[in-house]
């Protein structure tokens, strides 16, 4: 792979990065390496790359891991996991066939039978399901601690442990969805340190899906690992489904491991396509998170809107307000908000827009709505709900490219049409 050209930026670095013109006819464009297997020049090199690939020796000083079968490795997927970690600044990246294959293989490989596993929450759908549900069928305890807006949510989670419990892993999405709640990572990744032992490394896993990578940077904040669901903002175009977990060498190596063996890669064409969104992953949220503010301050102006869950309005001064100073970038574009009134008016607004569709998802140029209470969380139980801060009046907003002149006049007609 070539040298990082260390004075460019990322966005100067995704049209070219760890790829060469002569290795496919002098195409400017990488390939589609659409094919399951790859041809070795003889014999003992098949060996060799087997060797590292399978951890029999370790690897010579210059020695790579040559192309073996596309379920291990294949030049889409390690050009696409090249470029992906200069974003996060991490040492390494791994591709999944969704968001949901990374966070599972990363929790399958991290987390062993009477291991405790602790998370924030509200978390996605989802992750929630495969680790309340099917976590604890292997003998993983998990814990909940709310992503209530002070750092010492961990704490008081921590407190709850019984004697000899060993925690292993703290899990966390923020800002959560769809209330937008912080959780503060810095915070996580100390009480990690404190638990961790000389033999027992405690990890803190980020999910940063709704602001990254251009809007918060987990590692910096001491996260060993990072996980999103490229699906979103980072593909970027509602047509593809895809994750990536980034980390250092040592991590990525075991979780690239596992995704070998469980299958969970995404494919070349994947690969392919997340490549392409790359080219324009900073433009695209850029114009998002402009559009979303002109949008935010619409909304929050508005009498029909009861109030709005919008990263860009929090109080300095609040703990929520602290936390987005020190861990945020930018406010992101997803925006929930409750409308005056209850379920009956947020469905009458949902219907009656137009230029924004209804539908779930988020990070797309084409903006979306949804409502959380019957929609994405509708399998949180309605005390759960409430908890969370999740009401039959909440509408969430994923903020697109649109011209926001536009965005705005279908947000207006639609609120009218709630009366
Ligand atoms: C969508 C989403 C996921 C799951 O990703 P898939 O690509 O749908 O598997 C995980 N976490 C968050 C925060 C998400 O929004």
């Amino acid at each position: 792979m070539a040298k990082r050209n260390a004075a460019a930026h990322p966005e100067s670095l995704m049209m070219s990065y760890g790829y060469k013109p002569e290795w496919s006819e002098g195409a400017l464009k990488c390939p589609i390496f659409q094919t399951s297997t790859f041809v070795f020049k003889n014999a003992k090199e098949g060996k060799a790359f087997f060797e590292i690939a399978y951890g029999l020796r370790e690897k010579g000083p210059t020695e790579k891991l040559g192309l073996i079968y596309s379920r291990l490795n294949n030049p889409d997927l390690e050009i696409l996991e090249g470029r992906l970690a200069l974003w996060d600044k991490a040492e390494a990246a791994a591709v999944f066939s969704s968001g949901m294959s990374a966070i599972s293989t990363v929790a399958l490989e991290f987390l062993r039978p009477g291991d405790v596993l602790l998370h924030s929450e509200p978390i996605y759908g989802g992750t929630d399901y495969l680790f309340n549900h099917i976590l604890p069928r292997m003998g993983v305890r998990v814990v909940s601690f709310s992503a209530n807006g002070a750092s010492d949510g961990i704490h008081k989670a921590l407190k709850t442990l019984k004697k000899g419990e060993r925690p292993a892993m703290i899990f966390i999405e923020t800002p959560a969805n769809p209330t937008n709640l912080l959780v503060d990572i810095a915070a996580c990744a100390k009480a990690a340190k404190e638990l961790s032992t000389k033999n027992r490394r405690v990890l803190v896993a980020v999910d940063n899906t709704f602001l990254g990578p251009l809007w918060q940077r987990p590692l910096e904040h001491g996260a060993d690992l990072v996980l999103y669901s490229a699906t979103k903002f980072i593909g970027g175009h509602s047509d593809l489904i895809a994750g990536v977990c980034l980390g250092s060498q040592e991590l990525m190596t075991r979780v690239r491991t596992l995704r070998t063996f469980l299958g969970t890669m995404a494919s070349a064409w994947t690969g392919w396509l997340l490549l392409r969104s790359l080219e324009t992953l900073k433009l695209r949220m850029t114009c998002q998170m402009k559009n979303a503010r002109h949008v935010a301050t619409y909304l929050a102006n508005h009498p029909k809107v009861e109030r709005l869950y919008y990263l860009g309005s929090l109080d300095p001064s609040t703990p929520q307000g602290k936390i987005y100073q020190r861990q945020c970038l930018a406010p992101g574009s997803v925006i929930s908000f409750d409308i005056r009134g209850g379920e009956k008016e947020a469905f009458a607004f949902l219907d009656a827009l137009k230029l924004v569709k209804l539908a779930v998802s988020l990070g797309g140029t084409e903006s979306l709505a949804e409502h959380p209470g019957t929609m994405t969380h509708a399998d949180v139980p309605p005390a759960e709900q409430k908890r969370m801060g999740i009401s039959p009046k909440m509408v969430r907003l994923s903020i697109g490219v649109e011209n926001p002149g536009d965005l705005i006049r279908d947000l207006e007609q639609a609120l009218k049409a709630a009366a």
